[in-house]
């Protein structure tokens, strides 16, 4: 039985609530052996998840990628969510819904991987702080790339994030907040968990998803509130040059939201918080309240 006083986290595995200690998943998962598997991280607020259909299009979308046959319709899996959120410690939080290849013999050869695993954790958010949040994150230029679509296609969320995590690594190794990861090509594709945008005279730019970044849920969201905004925004490709040459930068993601960037490998950045910045963090948080409140 789950404890609905509510101080843990709250698990949900393969199809029903669990409490923490029971929500175990086998050291035979190739999830765990091989990083077989694929994920979404989902905000929810007033006890709403945001944008719930858009995380389980894309995560249906990298499952089938992988050749992942996910054992709930995308309605069990909403349902599923919502039973979470209902139990969860708070009406604010966050979500991980992740699905495994399941248990299967040694070796990599998904084949004989039978019950791929489903469990969702609901819990509260600890990823950014308020320094960063007010005086801007400072980011730095990993050394570690992020993989390009020819060995693993940027739009799949998969399980494997190590070149994401060395490249973190390198950042808190510099003093720095975040590690911004260069394409092979050495253009910049996005930050370890979040997308990057800058701003140059007023309009707003963002790597397309194909220079190996995540199509992110918040991305587009800001490309949308820009639309409507007036501000001019293009998807180009972008080199350290217009990280370092732009007036404003700023990250974003589900956890993360909208952060500002303050200092891009020791250059400080103009505006930090930025007018066009404030303006969409202005705009989402608007559109996170209205669409919580729906
Ligand atoms: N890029 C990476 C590598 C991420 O892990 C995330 C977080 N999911 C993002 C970008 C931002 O995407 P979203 O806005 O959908 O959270």
């Amino acid at each position: 039985m789950v404890d609905l006083n509510k101080a843990e986290p709250i698990s949900w595995l393969n199809g029903k609530l669990v409490a923490p200690a029971q929500a175990m998943v086998s050291v035979f998962d190739h999830g765990l052996l091989y990083g077989d598997g694929v994920f979404e991280g989902i905000r929810f607020y007033h006890g709403k998840a945001f944008r719930l259909l858009a995380h389980l299009e894309r995560l249906r979308l990298s499952a089938r990628a992988i050749a992942l046959e996910i054992p709930y319709t995308t309605e069990a899996l909403t349902q599923a969510v919502l039973d979470v959120i209902a139990a969860a410690p708070s009406a604010n939080g966050y979500i991980r819904l992740v699905v495994t290849r399941g248990v299967g013999p040694l070796g990599i050869d998904p084949s004989r991987c039978k019950s791929p695993q489903v469990f969702i954790i609901a819990d509260a958010l600890h990823m950014v702080s308020e320094r960063v949040r007010t005086e801007g994150a400072k980011v730095i230029i990993a050394a570690t790339r992020r993989l390009g679509a020819d060995g693993l296609d940027p739009r799949i969320k998969s399980l494997n994030y190590l070149n994401h995590i060395l490249a973190r690594m390198e950042a808190t190794h510099a003093g720095a907040d975040e590690a911004i990861l260069l394409n092979s090509g050495g253009r910049i594709a996005e930050g370890s968990a979040d997308n990057i945008f800058i701003v140059k005279k007023g309009e707003l730019f963002t790597p397309p998803v194909i220079e190996g970044a995540l199509d992110g849920i918040t991305r587009q969201a800001v490309l949308e509130l820009a639309e409507k905004l007036g501000i001019k925004a293009r998807e180009i490709p972008l080199a350290p040059y217009d990280l370092f040459t732009a007036d404003e930068c700023f990250l974003t993601g589900t956890g993360a939201e909208l952060i500002p960037v303050g200092y891009a490998d020791g250059r400080a950045m103009p505006q930090c918080p930025g007018p066009v910045y404030q303006r969409l963090a202005a705009a989402f948080k608007e559109l996170v309240a209205i669409e919580s409140a729906e």
